[in-house]
């Protein structure tokens, strides 16, 4: 090559170079629009390794039945995983008397929350989800490119009138997690029931039962809400009580209509083959769910206790039916340095300014040891801003 030509290469390396800037791919407006999901933190700042309480995660872990499903997976490796997740959904259908044609697996259920969005509402439509809401409504809702509409809370919880006030003919879905992800709270069967009569019958009333295992009786109410009227689903994860969050397994149940959109929608085989195997193997294990039901409930309310008891510092809990506190800081201390404190002292808990919860920290349930650490931590902190 001689000069000439190396310089007429470059010269027309340079032209593309400048015509490819002026057409760089450009993201929908409406995906532009999304905040990505903020996981909860496992290190510090400055990556120390923390004792983690901000995830909700099992602190028993999962069922010995269910980790040993998982390694025997090895063999069939090459393998596509069943697409329909047969045996899965045959065991869900068993346990909980439903017809299994009429559950969907998905990858968590955070998929099949995602997939519910994209089957039902579009650009023009209405998404409407509480304030205080789990995250990833609000991600859901807007990669459809329909309007999020938030209603306003009572008292950190579900209100059914003004999310009924808010609803119009344009509505396609409304979202609603019982028990709550942030704030713990349970709206009652009676209310819920009140929402769905209020809805029009061409809006998808989701029941997110992230949480429902930790319930006395399992929520029953929404799966029977589900079984009786053709536009409710409940959607249940193996992530929470059956401490299988790394394996991405999630459930939902519904009427045919429902159901058949979400299986065009999906992934076709969504959910591992070794996932299938823990989850089949972790709703046998009966006892390990009411052994973690149990320790969740004791250490909560030892934890609502030991929050009791710190009044005099301004920190109030919201009562919680899941497997965490919602601790809000009214006093000297903000949440911010309390959030900053833990950190110092090795736990890490979830501060949420970013939902409109600046002034509350969500605290997991932990094992007794991280329960004790951390209240003891929290109260020198506070007795430290007094
Ligand atoms: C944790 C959680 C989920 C989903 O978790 P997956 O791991 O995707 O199954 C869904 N809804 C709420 C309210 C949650 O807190």
């Amino acid at each position: 090559m001689c000069v000439g030509q190396i310089r007429r290469a470059l010269r027309f390396a340079a032209c593309a170079a400048m015509a490819a800037g002026m057409s760089t791919p450009t993201a929908k407006p409406w995906i532009e629009a999304i905040s990505a999901y903020t996981p909860g933190k496992a290190k510090s700042d400055d990556g120390r390794v923390l004792i983690k309480l901000s995830a909700n995660e099992n602190p028993l872990g999962c069922s010995p039945h269910a980790a040993a499903a998982l390694v025997d997976k090895g063999a069939s490796l090459a393998r596509y995983p069943d697409p329909a997740s047969t045996a899965l959904r045959e065991a869900l259908g068993a346990a909980y008397e439903v017809d299994s044609d009429l559950i969907v697996c998905g990858t968590g259920s955070d998929e099949l929350l995602n997939l519910i969005a994209m089957g039902y509402a579009g650009a023009g439509d209405d998404i409407i989800y509480v304030r205080y809401g789990f995250s990833v409504y609000d991600i859901a809702a807007r990669k459809t490119a329909a309007n999020v509409i938030v209603a306003p809370d009572k008292d950190y919880g579900t209100d059914v009138d003004a999310l009924l006030a808010l609803v119009t003919d344009k509505t396609r879905v409304v979202f609603v997690a019982n028990p709550n992800n942030p704030t713990g709270t349970y709206c009652s069967d009676a209310e819920i029931a009140r929402l769905h009569a209020g809805l029009p019958g061409n809006c998808v009333l989701v029941l997110d039962q992230a949480y429902g295992e930790y319930l006395e009786d399992d929520g029953p109410a929404a799966l029977e809400l589900a079984r009786q009227h053709d536009n409710v689903l409940i959607t249940r994860t193996f992530s929470k009580i059956y401490g299988l969050a790394a394996e991405r397994i999630g459930w939902c149940y519904g009427q045919p209509g429902l159901i058949a959109t979400l299986n065009r929608v999906r992934a076709p085989f969504n959910v591992t083959a070794a996932g299938q195997a823990a989850a089949i193997a972790a709703l046998g294990d009966t006892d390990f769910v009411t052994r973690s039901r149990q320790h969740n409930a004791e250490w909560r309310d030892w934890m609502a206790a030991e929050c009791a008891a710190l009044s005099n510092h301004g920190v109030k809990v919201i009562p919680s039916w899941a497997n965490f506190l919602m601790i809000l800081f009214e006093g000297n201390c903000s949440a911010e340095a309390a959030y900053n404190g833990l950190m110092a002292e090795g736990y890490i808990v979830r501060w949420l300014p970013g939902q409109g919860l600046g002034s509350g920290l969500r605290i997991t349930i932990g094992t007794e040891d991280e329960n004790r650490g951390v209240m003891a931590a929290l109260r020198k902190i506070l007795e430290a801003n007094a």
